[in-house]
Formats: C-alpha cells, structure tokens, sequence
C-alpha cells in the first residue's frame, strides 16, 4: 500500500499519517523527520540542509531523493508506507513515479488535507515538539497540551518550539508551499488515487480516509 498526504504545513500530516499508520501496520515516512535527525547526528546531509530547513525553504530534490531512495528501500517498507511530507515539488512528484515503478508499488492513495490558512498558522504557532530526536511526539498547547507543561508524556524529555515555527518563517513556509507543493494538486488531480478531505477533526478525517480505501 503506498500512500501520500499532501497539504501545507500545519495541515495535520504527522498526526494523521501516524494514525494511519498504526491502522495499516505500514511506517510512515517523513523527510523532515529524517531530515531533522540527520542535523542532530551532524551528518553531512544534515549539514546541508540545516540552512534551507531553518529560513523555511525546501531542501534540494536531489538530497531528498537520496534519502527517499535508501528508506523505501529498507525491509519494513515492503508491504508499503505512508509518504509525509514527500513529494513537495514536481520534479519529487516525477522522480519518485519512478523510484515506485521500480520498487513494485502503485499509490492507493493521494490525500490532499484541506485547512483554512488561519487555522493553519494558529496550529503552527502553538505547536511543541518532544526535544528526543528518537521521540519527536508532537503537542498543541490548546488543543493537546502534555500532561506536565513542558514535558513529554511519552519520554519525559523537554518539549520545545521548531526552531522553524517562529512566525516570520511560518509564513515563509505558507509561501514555499504556495509556490512548489500546491501544484500537486493539479499534478494528482487526474489521478483515480486523487481524494480531499478537511482536517479540522483527526477522528473524523481518518474515518473519512479509512473508508475511501475499502
Ligand atoms: P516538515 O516537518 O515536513 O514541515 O519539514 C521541515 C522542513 O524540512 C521543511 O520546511 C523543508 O525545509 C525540509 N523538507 C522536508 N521534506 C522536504 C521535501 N520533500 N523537499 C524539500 N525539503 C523538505
């Protein structure tokens, strides 16, 4: 099963690729969750990207091509994933159609999360993610605050603001997503693996998902 959710930041693809995955017992693969593991191991990927992740712009296609390429192709991604975060330009869009040529899959699914741009920003701002580079649980402090301010209920570490959450990068993410990742709507329109769902309530919209893929 080989799915991807798209939608802009703050849209809600962490929280509902993680449910999803769990449904499906499939990983679920976020670039920048790998990216942001390869800037705390100090890699020289990580060093690469650091500077694009940190002004909110995208890493270049041929870095996260790489990466793509050596995770889908590990064991745990035989019987599929869920792509979060990934593809965010065409030429991702175009070279991953290959990449699963290659590795046997057709996507089941291209999930476009819909969410007005204000929520967008409320949930982006009050966003808290666990310190844990291992962890990386994800909190909203009206919404999901941790049990412990601060805290994590999962690890216990120290739960911290992105460095790429302030709100003069945020926007610049909204406008990077604007630019390079809206046209991939238009790139999966046509394609009958193509459906919008609203992402204003997890529960509903996984039942939503869930049911499309029956
Ligand atoms: P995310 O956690 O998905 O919002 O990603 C955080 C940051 O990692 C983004 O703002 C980009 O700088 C970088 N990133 C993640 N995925 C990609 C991708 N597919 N292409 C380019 N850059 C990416």
């Amino acid at each position: 099963m080989a799915i991807i959710m798209l939608g802009a930041p703050g849209a809600g693809k962490g929280t509902i690729s993680t449910r999803l995955a769990e449904a499906y017992g499939i990983p679920q693969i976020s670039t920048g969750d790998i990216l942001r593991g390869e800037v705390q191991s100090g890699s020289e990927l990580g060093k690469q990207a650091k500077s694009h992740m940190d002004s909110g712009g995208l890493v270049p296609d041929d870095l996260i091509m790489d990466c793509i390429r050596v995770r889908l192709s590990r064991e745990d991604c035989r019987k599929g994933f869920i792509l979060d975060g990934f593809p965010r330009t065409i030429p991702q869009a175009d070279a991953l159609g290959g990449l699963l040529g290659e590795l046997g899959f057709t996507l089941d699914a291209v999930v476009n999360l819909e969410v007005p741009e204000e929520v967008l920003m409320r949930r982006l701002t009050s966003r808290r993610t666990c310190s844990n580079a291992a962890c990386q649980a994800i909190y909203n402090i009206h919404t999901k605050p941790p049990k412990a301010e601060g805290v994590c209920d999962l690890c216990g570490s120290t739960l911290v603001q992105r460095a790429d959450e302030t709100e003069e990068v945020i926007k610049n993410r909204l406008a990077v997503y604007a630019k390079n990742t809206f046209p991939l709507i238009d790139y999966y329109k046509a394609s009958p693996a193509y459906f919008a769902v609203p992402c204003l309530d997890a529960d509903a919209t996984v039942r939503d998902i869930r049911a499309r893929l029956e």
